[in-house]
């Protein structure tokens, strides 16, 4: 049986610690995109990137007041221009922006 040297075992775990954090570097990348409203996922939600744009006849959930800054399923920093949403992972949203599963933010 072939025996490794100690130093042949710290190379194969950079080796195998680089192969897990490469990927990982890949998802952070895309976590800054910003979501495209023409998106399906995003039309089937009515997303907006500015609430002056919900139709109201189509969306009759919407109600005035209604932003991604102020809805529970926001996340990150509710003062940004962009932020994250848990129904769209990966993805930023406007802090101005609006769908259909708008849900009041607790302590708002
Ligand atoms: S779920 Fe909330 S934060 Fe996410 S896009 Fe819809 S309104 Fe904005």
């Amino acid at each position: 049986m072939k025996t490794h040297s100690r130093r042949e075992l710290f190379k194969f775990a950079g080796i195998g610690s680089l192969a897990l954090f490469v990927p990982a570097l890949g998802r952070l990348a895309h976590a800054d995109e910003i979501l495209d409203p023409e998106s399906p996922q995003a039309k089937a939600l009515g997303y907006v990137h500015h609430y002056e744009e919900v139709d109201p006849e189509r969306w009759p959930r919407y109600e005035a007041g209604q932003i991604c800054a102020n809805c529970q399923l926001a996340q990150g920093d509710m003062e940004a221009e962009w932020m994250g949403c848990s129904i769209f992972p990966g993805k930023k949203v406007a802090g101005k922006g609006w769908c259909n599963a708008w849900v009041l933010r607790q302590g708002s």
